[in-house]
């Protein structure tokens, strides 16, 4: 016990070490509650290494630590990492990168005043959905339209505006779960909404629906298989058909499109196979309501649209929970400077389009480049568009492979320590970054990195 007394002993006061010349910058930087924190928290972490385990520290580990602790917290928490994975939209990665245009458009509103939900021809309060409403409406052929915080909102939104205490029939085999947290029969409880499922998970027909209608009933619920198909012997009504059904006994059909496409798929070379239809044609094929998130193929802000007939958007804008999910102005600028690169047909200043869409060869010729620099080979490999959009497609793609002696579990983690850390992939104990999803300036940092790290 002696022993470990004199052990705790290298370990100076708090005031003592508060006084300390190697901290003051510190304490500057990080604000003298913080750092003091910062401290205390790593002098427990020493303390119980001392008493548990007997470990001898000196002054200089002590003060080694804790510089190690402080530096740390002084790096923003959220940062810019390299996307070498060559999943376009991936949700870890903050999904949708924002458009030059948009984040202009972004900046513009964050620092300035605005007319955010004020008219400024009538001189009076107006509606903050009115700066994005025309353009959705004439994108996707929509009466009216508003968006709200993301698609799960709009969902939920939609629900208890529209069914709540009602009836509302989905197939079984569009119950889904997205993302381990949005499953559809608990957005529907929350809303007030009562499911009622039909059907089989692989087959469900029209009568399916027909026979699950009854007085109670206010909606048919479409929804996007977004990560999963389920393939075989599958049967689903034609939209058409279901809409047919609802407006025959006065009830709502109403889809969660999922990703929403506002453009054909053929444009960004999604084959007809994929199974993405446009928020468009879903309208046109008979919905009344039709939900998508903005931050997937769409490629704008985290944003939840809900489109469709007026005399239900008029319902939702109205019904009290639009208010607790409502849109901030500066994602609302970045929508609409996002629409106006749809309605100008510039897709390419779209990032997540751009990269869907990219030319292999020019991939390949980057790739090329990239491992010359970096002693690696060339490989082809399949990115994904990701976010839940088109599971079963992947795009063909190109790579840079490298081996190393530390295996590349090792590597990995050393590179996601960086000042901006890179996420990869692994293949056969290969470092495998991913060419699609690197930003402009993302190849030289990768290379710099590498070499720092490979030559260590
Ligand atoms: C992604 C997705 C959602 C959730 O959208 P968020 O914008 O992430 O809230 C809901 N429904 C479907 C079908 C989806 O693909």
């Amino acid at each position: 016990m002696a022993d470990i007394g004199q052990k705790l002993k290298v370990i100076p006061a708090m005031d003592v070490i508060l006084g300390a010349d190697w901290v003051q910058t510190w304490l500057e930087r990080l604000g003298r509650e913080r750092g003091k924190r910062i401290i205390n928290k790593e002098l427990s972490i020493i303390r119980a290494d001392i008493i548990e385990h007997g470990i001898d520290f000196s002054y200089d580990d002590f003060k080694a630590s804790c510089l190690n602790a402080l530096t740390f917290a002084a790096r923003p928490s959220l940062k810019h990492v390299i996307n070498a994975t060559g999943v376009v939209i991936h949700t870890n990665l903050g999904r949708s990168l924002i458009a030059p245009e948009a984040i202009k458009a972004m900046s513009d509103i964050a620092g300035h005043y605005s007319n955010l939900e004020y008219d400024l021809q009538a001189g009076a309060r107006g509606q903050r959905y009115s700066h994005v409403e025309e353009a959705l409406c004439s994108l996707t052929g929509a009466e009216a339209a508003l968006v709200v915080n993301n698609n799960a909102g709009a969902v939920l939104l939609a629900l208890s505006a529209l069914a709540k205490n009602r009836e509302v029939i989905v197939s079984r085999g569009e119950l889904v779960e997205i993302g381990g947290s949005f499953r559809i029969p608990d957005i529907m409880e929350l809303s007030g909404a009562h499911l009622i499922e039909t059907g089989t998970t692989n087959k469900t027909h029209l009568f399916d629906y027909e026979n699950a209608i009854t007085e109670r009933t206010s909606m048919l619920l479409k929804i996007h298989p977004s990560n999963f198909r389920i393939t075989g012997f599958t049967t689903a009504p034609e939209r058409r058909d279901l809409a047919k059904l609802a407006h025959d006994n006065n009830l709502i059909f109403m889809e969660d499109a999922g990703s929403g496409l506002l453009i054909d798929g053929d444009v960004i070379n999604l084959p007809a196979s994929a199974g993405e239809i446009t928020v468009r044609s879903c309208l046109e094929h008979g919905a009344d309501i039709v939900t998508f998130s903005g931050d997937k193929i769409l490629g704008g802000p985290q944003i939840g649209g809900i489109v469709g007939k007026k005399i239900y958007i008029d319902k939702i804008k109205k019904y009290p929970l639009a208010r607790a999910l409502r849109v901030d102005k500066v994602t609302l600028a970045s929508f609409e400077a996002t629409l106006r690169l749809y309605a100008t047909g510039n897709y390419d200043e779209i990032p997540t389009l751009r990269m869907i869409r990219r030319d292999p060869e020019e991939m390949r010729q980057q790739a090329e480049r990239m491992a010359q620099k970096l002693s690696g080979t060339v490989i082809e490999v399949d990115d994904a568009t990701g976010g839940g959009s088109c599971p079963e497609i992947s795009l063909r793609g190109f790579a840079v492979a490298l081996k190393h002696r530390l295996g590349a579990a090792h590597i990995q983690k050393l590179l996601r320590n960086l000042d901006i850390p890179i996420l990869c992939g692994v293949r056969d104990d290969e470092i495998i970054l991913h060419v699609r999803t690197l930003q402009d300036g993302e190849d030289d940092l990768i290379i710099a990195s590498m070499e720092k790290i490979l030559n260590a």
